[in-house]
């Protein structure tokens, strides 16, 4: 660690800048924020005997000026800052996000000014203006907090639950007295009965880019996350270190044993009194049994939260450059889900191949021979695009663009595999012009387009 951060107590502290204009008028401002005696004089005015009884300088002069006051302060060991100018300071100044009483100051040392500032976006995004609010609320009450519960594992629950519970709502929405008044009540509750909550996550399709910061905060706050196979090593990398990761995704006692254990689970952790987040690919109500895990926790009397997420079909669209609505090829959109001979029985036909729609398949890999047959029996022509979508949004994405005639033999000559999409509809050829994720198209053998490196378009003859 080439700098030892500290956050310094200035309010009344004398401090000298010298220069002027506009970086010299920012520090001014800032300092005059943290309480500073700020003076300012001009360079043609600095002499050392400025710097008698300084708690820091800042230099925001002329070279020659700035060495100067450099040299001076070291010399009467008082702390500089020379402005953009690392090299003759004794401290740099962070980027700062400032939610008083929070603030988080980033630096790279000089080294790479363009990553700390991204970074600095990234925090600002993930911690908004309410945090500020919420820990000047936290420290009203942390006395009242730290009596009710000298246990610091307790405790350290219970700031889980102030900052992700009704409370932040309150706080954030600017209605302190009635946080003030469940906070009340709950420190007047016993331990045991102070139920954990379970969030409903939605982790999207892999790319972790695509987590909402709802969900990431979820994560962030969670002590156990039940999560599905299909979310990527990525998104749980984000997660709370300490957080108890749960695999619930391959169970081998078969699909309703398996649900059923993801329900006990979560009914008892959340009585336990943890935070718990289930985890699943893309959206929870979409293809997901969200609405069953709901049912489950209403009956069971557990308190539940739902995050959205970007479903495969939005996703995969979006990044093999397939609209799904567009003016002259689709006025509706279908989202429909074919993994197995009886569901295959239960559809609509006649509705799916009816012209100007777009229909987005899950988990229908297995069933390409007889999705084609069926769509084509009800009227859907054999030469209507239709495009796959491996692994959407991963960096191993691969992308099929054929027609529904095609189909079978089109995925079965690029072995895909599972989890994939499927697009069927004018919309679906837009991929082979608008593909835009990992190489652009190059033309090889027997009329197939592919995008070789990263993300392969693979066109049909
Ligand atoms: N709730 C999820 C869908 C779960 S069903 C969602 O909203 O996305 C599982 C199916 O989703 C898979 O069989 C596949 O068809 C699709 N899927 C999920 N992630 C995918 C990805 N990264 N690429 C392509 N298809 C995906």
């Amino acid at each position: 660690m080439q700098y030892f951060p500290i956050f310094l107590d200035l309010r009344g502290a004398p401090v000298l800048i010298v220069g002027g204009g506009a970086p010299a008028a920012r520090k001014e401002s800032l300092l005059r924020e943290a309480g500073a005696d700020v003076s300012v004089v001009a360079p043609e005015e600095f002499s050392p005997a400025r710097l008698r009884n300084v708690r820091i300088v800042v230099a925001a002069a002329d070279r020659g000026v700035n060495e100067k006051v450099a040299a001076a302060s070291r010399a009467a060991n008082v702390p500089v800052n020379v402005v953009d100018d690392a090299s003759l300071s004794t401290f740099i100044v962070p980027a700062i996000v400032d939610r008083s009483p929070l603030v988080v100051a980033i630096t790279s040392g000089g080294s790479a000014p363009m990553l700390a500032m991204r970074l600095r976006e990234c925090v600002e995004a993930l911690v908004d203006e309410s945090w500020g609010r919420l820990a000047g609320f936290a420290d009203r009450w942390r006395a009242r907090i730290k009596k009710a519960m000298p246990d610091i594992a307790a405790r350290r629950q219970f700031y889980d639950w102030l900052l992700a519970g009704p409370i932040a709502s309150a706080v954030r929405a600017g209605r302190e007295p009635e946080a003030d008044e469940i906070m009340t009540a709950r420190l007047s509750q016993s331990p045991d009965a102070q139920a954990g909550k379970v969030v409903l996550v939605g982790a999207g399709p892999g790319d972790p880019g695509l987590l909402t910061l709802h969900a990431l905060r979820a994560l962030q706050r969670a002590d156990v996350i039940l999560t599905d196979r299909l979310v990527s090593p990525a998104i749980l990398a984000m997660a709370r270190r300490e957080a108890e990761v749960i695999d619930v995704g391959k169970a081998p006692e078969g699909h309703g044993a398996r649900q059923g254990h993801i329900n006990r689970l979560m009914v008892v952790h959340a009585r336990r009194g943890r935070s718990v987040v289930r985890l699943k690919g893309g959206d929870p109500f979409i293809f997901g049994r969200g609405g069953e895990e709901l049912e489950y926790l209403r009956r069971h009397g557990i308190a539940f939260e739902v995050v959205p997420g970007i479903t495969a079909a939005v996703a995969c669209a979006a990044y093999a450059g397939i609209p799904l609505t567009h003016r002259n090829h689709a006025q509706g959109l279908q989202f429909v889900t074919a993994h197995c001979r009886d569901s295959l029985d239960r559809m609509d036909w006649q509705g799916l191949a009816r012209p100007g729609q777009t229909l987005a398949f899950y988990m229908g890999v297995g069933m390409l021979d007889a999705l084609r047959d069926r769509l084509v029996a009800a009227g859907l022509s054999p030469a209507t695009p239709a495009t796959v979508v491996e692994n959407g949004t991963h960096s191993r994405q691969r992308v099929v663009v054929t027609t529904l005639g095609a189909l079978p033999d089109a995925a079965r000559a690029q072995a895909i595999t599972a989890p994939a999409m499927l697009f069927v509809g004018e919309v679906a050829n837009f991929a082979a012009d608008l593909n835009w994720f990992g190489a652009s198209p190059a033309q090889v053998g027997g009329g197939l387009l592919a995008l070789p490196a990263k993300a392969p378009v693979y066109r049909s003859a």
